[in-house]
C-alpha cells in the first residue's frame, strides 16, 4: 500500500538545471546572480524596495530582533501557539517574552489581549499569521503606533496571502518568510526578510553581510568595504537561491495547485465538520489571496485526535499535530508570568494537520476525506 506522507518538498524540475547553472557560473556563495534574480522578483511581487534572502526563516527573525534593537530585559509580545523560532529570535537578545493567547475560534493571537500586556519595557510585537490567515492587522497597527512599538510579522505560513489586497509581511516594519522544505515555496532551507521601514534598510544590508558595507561596495557606491557595525552571516548560498528561483518562476502554478487541494479538503469536510462542531480553517474572503499553507481539524479532545492519527496511519497516511504552546514548554514554563492561556492549550492538544503538498493527488485527498469523515461520524453521531 502506498504511503501518503505528511509533506513532500515541492520540486518541479527547473530547480536542478538552475543549480547546475550556478555551479558553472562559479558563484555559489551568497549574494550572487540567483540571489539578485530572487530579490528582483520579490521587489515586484511584494511591491517593496528592500528584501534580503536569508539562510532560513529563523535567521530572518533573528535579523528582525537585531534590527528592532531588542536589548536585555526588553519585552516582546508574541503568540504562545507558534514555532520556537518566533520566540528564539528574541530570547537570544535576552528579551522577556509576554505570550498572548490564541483567539477562541482560530490559532492566531487574540489582539484584544495585547494592550494590557504593554509596559514601558515593551519594544516589539511579533505577529504570526497562522496558516496564512491574517492577524487583526488594524488593531496591531493601531497599538504599535500608539505605543511606538516595532511590528514584526512572522509570515512563514503566509506567502501569497493578502489582507485588504496587500501582501502579508508588508504591514509591519519587518516581515519574515521561510523556504523550509515544509513551506509552500522551498529551497531546502532558506528565508526572506522584508524591510518595510526604510530607516532600517541600510543597517539590514550591513547586518546581512557580516557587519560590512560590502553590498554598497558591490553596487559600486564605495571603493572598498569595511567592518562598520555588528553583523552575521545572513546571506543565502546561491545554490539554494538557484533552487528557489526555479520555484519563484512557477509560484502561480504552485499556489493554484495548493489552493485546489485546500478547496477539495474544504468541500469534502466543511458540511460534516459544521454539524459535529469540528473546526476547520476559515475560507478566504472572496477578494483576497490565500497561501493555503495548511489544512487542519480542531477535534473535540486529544483522544479523538489520537484516534484519527491512528486510523489514518492504518491506511499509511501521516497526519501530524504541532506547536506545543510555548508558555508551557520545558524551556519557558518557569520563566512565563503564570497567566493561563486556554486557547493556546486547546489548539496544542486538539489541532490535527492533514497532508498538503504540491504532488498530492485528488484521489489521495478523497481517500483522506473519506477516512476522516468515517471517524468523525463514529465519534460524534
Ligand atoms: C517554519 C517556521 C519558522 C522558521 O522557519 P525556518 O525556515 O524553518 O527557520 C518560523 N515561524 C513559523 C511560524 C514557521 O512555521
Amino acid at each position: 500500500m502506498s504511503i501518503i506522507p505528511f509533506n513532500k518538498p515541492t520540486f518541479l524540475g527547473p530547480e536542478a538545471s538552475y543549480i547546475q547553472d550556478a555551479i558553472q557560473s562559479s558563484h555559489i556563495s551568497g549574494n550572487g546572480p540567483y540571489t539578485k534574480k530572487c530579490h528582483d522578483f520579490f521587489r515586484s511581487y511584494f511591491k517593496i524596495e528592500h528584501c534580503l534572502l536569508t539562510p532560513s526563516g529563523t535567521a530572518a527573525l533573528e535579523m528582525c530582533a537585531l534590527l528592532a534593537d531588542i536589548q536585555f530585559n526588553d519585552e516582546v509580545i508574541l503568540p504562545s501557539f507558534t514555532f520556537s523560532s518566533t520566540a528564539n529570535a528574541f530570547v537570544l537578545r535576552g528579551a522577556r517574552l509576554r505570550f498572548v493567547d490564541s483567539r477562541a475560534d482560530h490559532p492566531n493571537m487574540d489582539c484584544s489581549l495585547i494592550e494590557e500586556l504593554i509596559t514601558e519595557k515593551t519594544k516589539a510585537i511579533c505577529a504570526v499569521h497562522y496558516g496564512g490567515t491574517p492577524c487583526d492587522l488594524e488593531t496591531l497597527s493601531q497599538i504599535c503606533e500608539k505605543y511606538k512599538l516595532c511590528l514584526i510579522e512572522d509570515a512563514a505560513h503566509a506567502i501569497n496571502s493578502t489582507f485588504i489586497k496587500k501582501q502579508l509581511g508588508t504591514f509591519g516594519a519587518l516581515g519574515a518568510f521561510s523556504f523550509h522544505e515544509t513551506k509552500n515555496i522551498t529551497c531546502g532551507e532558506g528565508g526572506l526578510l522584508l524591510v518595510n521601514d526604510h530607516k532600517l534598510a541600510g543597517r539590514a544590508e550591513i547586518l546581512w553581510e557580516k557587519g560590512t558595507n560590502r553590498t554598497r561596495f558591490n553596487r559600486g557606491e564605495i571603493d572598498k568595504y569595511q567592518w562598520v557595525d555588528f553583523g552575521g552571516s545572513y546571506t543565502l548560498s546561491d545554490l539554494n537561491a538557484a533552487y528557489l528561483w526555479g520555484q519563484l518562476e512557477n509560484i502561480e502554478t504552485i499556489q493554484r495547485k495548493r489552493n485546489e487541494i485546500w478547496q477539495k479538503y474544504y468541500d469534502g469536510l466543511h458540511e460534516l465538520c459544521r454539524r459535529v462542531e469540528v473546526g476547520i480553517p476559515p475560507h478566504r474572503h472572496s477578494c483576497e489571496m490565500a497561501s493555503a499553507h495548511l489544512f487542519y481539524l480542531i477535534v473535540g479532545s486529544e483522544e479523538e485526535r489520537n484516534l484519527l492519527i491512528a486510523e489514518l496511519l492504518k491506511q499509511n497516511i501521516h497526519a501530524v499535530f504541532h506547536y506545543q504552546a510555548l508558555h508551557a514548554s520545558p524551556y519557558y514554563i518557569n520563566k512565563h508570568d503564570g497567566r493561563d492561556l486556554p486557547n493556546a492549550m486547546k489548539f496544542s492538544t486538539r489541532l490535527l494537520r492533514l497532508p498538503l503538498f504540491n504532488s498530492l493527488t485528488g484521489s489521495e485527498v478523497d481517500k483522506i476525506v473519506e477516512i476522516v469523515s468515517r471517524v468523525l461520524m463514529q465519534v460524534h453521531i
